[in-house]
Parts: structure tokens; C-alpha cells; sequence
């Protein structure tokens, strides 16, 4: 690994200070940037560790709830509120990763993890997001686990969080200490889209450090529910997963959330489906036509066409599972 500095800020206003410059990270639970810079993939001159000043509690907040950047991904899941208030969010963070991994793992750096695309991770390839005018091998090589949906020619990848899906579909919003203040971005604005530019991976300008994350009272969330399709049965990232929540009144659909993961640069919300579904009969007819417009929008690639149809698949049987 490359030679690097180490140290520790004491408040937020002091490690937004020291990780302005551009050669800086923060380090938080360290299980995704340190892999990335023993693969030579992320190469900080200074690791500005912020575990002991982030808050790691979760605080009842305007109804809602107040999740610490530093909370542990372990913790949150277990927490009774978030699984009696926010089951999708337990249920998400329980798919994800391994308990130990879980256990160090926060909810700022989840947030921030990076593309597992594979040659992202080799710097023996080209890479648009790792080495901007490099190229893009993946579209016409290895994609079969890359995105569908908001795809550019510059870069076909997903982001691998599981949390970030449910946050999506509960108008989640980060909060954000930076230079000159702070700020509140809504989780769905957070993550970008490749485009041109597919090395920024969020809207975070320079040294700006993630606090907390904001969940709305949202009674609709106690009906919700997280399904991860993968490879194998653990420790697998989402090839296509749902965050979804479902009211029903009369057999008809009051209100709906969805998002998806595995098929886009970001957590993916389905506005479409959810506008089409508000007032439909709750029945495999109106999922099924409401999946098929959402996923119009689709652009898969020669190898990753079947995640349309699973897309489809997860999402219709998880609206039924609500329905029921
Ligand atoms: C084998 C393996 C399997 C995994 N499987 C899954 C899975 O199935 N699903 C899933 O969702 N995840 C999975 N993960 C990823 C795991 O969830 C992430 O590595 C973890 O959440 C990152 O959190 P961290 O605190 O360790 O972040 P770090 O590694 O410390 O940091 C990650 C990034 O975030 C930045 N950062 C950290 N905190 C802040 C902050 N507060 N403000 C601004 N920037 C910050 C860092 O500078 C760095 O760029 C897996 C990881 C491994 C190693
Ligand atoms: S899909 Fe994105 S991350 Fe993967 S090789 Fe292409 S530019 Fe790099």
C-alpha cells in the first residue's frame, strides 16, 4: 500500500478544515476504502479519521428519526424502532455484507461505498470512473452484474449499497457539514448519475462530511419490505433488490414506495410505477403493468437484459407480499 498520513479531527468543523485538500480522505469503519487502497484503486495522501467525533445514536427527530453517520450498520438494523417504525431499513441492512463487516461498517461510509465493478477495482484496465478519458471496457465486456437503468457510454455501473435503497423510497435526506456551513441533500439527489463525469459518484463537493441521515414520520414505512435477489444466499451484492411499502383500502392502492437497487448508478425510485399504481385495483395486473413502465426506461446491455425480468419479477411479488 502506498505510504499515507494519518490523523484525527476533534469536531466536524475541524475535519472538514483538514480534508479540504483534494489528496484527502475520511476514514470511517475503513471495510471499503481500505480494500480500495490496498488494491491501489483509492491513493489518499492524508486519512482524516473521523469515527470517534461522528455521532453514532439514533434520536427521535420532528416525528421522525435521526440516524448518526456514525452509527454502526449492526446497530441500526437491530435498533426496535427502526425495525418496528422502518422494517425495510432492518431488512436491508441485514442483507447486506457479514456481521463482522456490519459491525464496522457505518452508515456514512455505506452511503459512500464504491462501484463493485470489476475493472474499477484492477488498475491494470481503463476505467472512466477511476481514470477519467480512460475508457469504459465494461459495455462491451464483463456487465452481466452492471445497470440498465440511466446508463451512460462513459460508465455502466451500479451502486452497490443496500441501505441506500429503502432510503430512497422514504425521502431519506444526508446531512452535511461543509466549509461554509451546512446542508440537506435528499437521498435521491445525493447519488448521481454518470453522464460525462462518471468519477463523481455523489453531489459532495470537496471535504464535505456526512453528520447524519434524516428518516420523515412516515407511518406507510411500518408496511414495507426489502427483497435482494443474488448470486448466492450471503455476502453476495444485489444483482436486482426493492425497497417497497404498500397501503390498500378497498383493494385499491391509498400509497406506494418503491425503489430499486442493482440497476443504476444510484438507488433507483420508481416515480412511474408509484404514480401509475395510487388509485389502481392492489392486483398482479396493475404491479405487473406498473413494473413494465417503470422498466421502459431500461438500456440493458448484451449480457444484463435478464435483469429486466427480474426487476420485474422481485418487484410484482414483493407488492403482492404487501398486498396480502
Ligand atoms: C466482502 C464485502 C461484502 C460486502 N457486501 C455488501 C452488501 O451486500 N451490501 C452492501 O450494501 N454493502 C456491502 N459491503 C460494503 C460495506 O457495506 C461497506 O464497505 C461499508 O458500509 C462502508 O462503511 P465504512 O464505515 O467502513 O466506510 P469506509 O470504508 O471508512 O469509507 C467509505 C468511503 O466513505 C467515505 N466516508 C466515510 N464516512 C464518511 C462521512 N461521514 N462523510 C463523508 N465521507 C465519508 C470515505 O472517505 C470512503 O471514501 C460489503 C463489503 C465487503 C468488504
Ligand atoms: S462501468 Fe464505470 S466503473 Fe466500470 S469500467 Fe466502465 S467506467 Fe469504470
Amino acid at each position: 500500500m502506498r505510504p499515507f498520513d494519518y490523523t484525527r479531527a476533534a469536531d466536524p468543523a475541524g475535519a472538514v478544515a483538514l480534508a479540504a485538500r483534494p489528496d484527502a480522505k475520511y476514514l470511517a469503519g475503513g471495510t471499503n476504502l481500505v480494500d480500495l487502497m490496498k488494491l491501489g484503486v483509492e491513493t489518499p495522501d492524508l486519512l482524516v479519521d473521523v469515527i470517534r467525533l461522528l455521532p453514532g445514536g439514533i434520536e427521535e427527530s420532528a416525528g421522525g428519526m435521526r440516524i448518526g453517520a456514525g452509527a454502526r450498520n449492526s446497530d441500526v438494523a437491530a435498533d426496535p424502532r427502526v425495525r418496528e417504525r422502518y422494517p425495510v431499513l432492518s431488512q436491508a441492512l441485514l442483507a447486506g455484507a457479514s456481521g463482522q463487516l456490519r459491525n464496522a461498517a457505518t452508515v456514512g461510509g455505506n452511503l459512500l461505498q464504491r462501484t463493485r465493478c470489476r475493472y474499477f477495482q484492477d488498475v491494470t484496465k481503463p476505467c472512466n470512473k477511476r481514470e477519467p478519458g480512460t475508457g469504459c471496457p465494461a459495455v462491451a465486456g464483463a456487465h452481466r452484474d452492471l445497470g440498465i437503468l440511466g446508463t451512460s457510454e462513459h460508465c455502466v455501473a451500479t451502486h452497490p449499497s443496500d441501505m441506500a435503497v429503502p432510503l430512497a423510497a422514504f425521502d431519506a435526506t444526508v446531512r452535511v457539514v461543509s466549509p461554509d456551513g451546512a446542508r440537506d441533500i435528499p437521498l435521491v439527489e445525493f447519488h448521481r448519475l454518470p453522464g460525462d463525469e462518471p468519477q463523481r459518484d455523489t453531489v459532495l463537493g470537496a471535504g464535505e462530511l456526512i453528520v447524519a441521515v434524516d428518516l420523515p414520520a412516515l407511518p406507510l414505512a411500518a408496511l414495507s419490505r426489502y427483497r435482494k435477489v443474488r448470486e448466492r444466499a450471503s455476502f453476495a451484492f444485489a444483482l436486482v433488490s426493492v425497497a417497497a411499502a404498500l397501503e390498500v383500502a378497498d383493494g385499491r392502492v391509498v400509497d406506494v414506495r418503491i425503489a430499486f437497487g442493482g440497476l443504476a448508478h444510484r438507488p433507483w425510485r420508481a416515480t412511474v410505477a408509484e404514480d401509475l399504481l395510487r388509485g389502481e385495483v392492489a392486483g398482479p395486473e396493475s404491479f405487473v403493468a406498473a413494473a413494465d413502465a417503470e422498466l421502459a426506461a431500461a438500456r440493458p446491455l448484451r449480457d444484463n437484459a435478464y435483469k429486466v425480468d427480474l426487476a420485474r419479477a422481485a418487484l410484482v411479488q414483493t407488492l403482492e407480499e404487501l398486498a396480502a
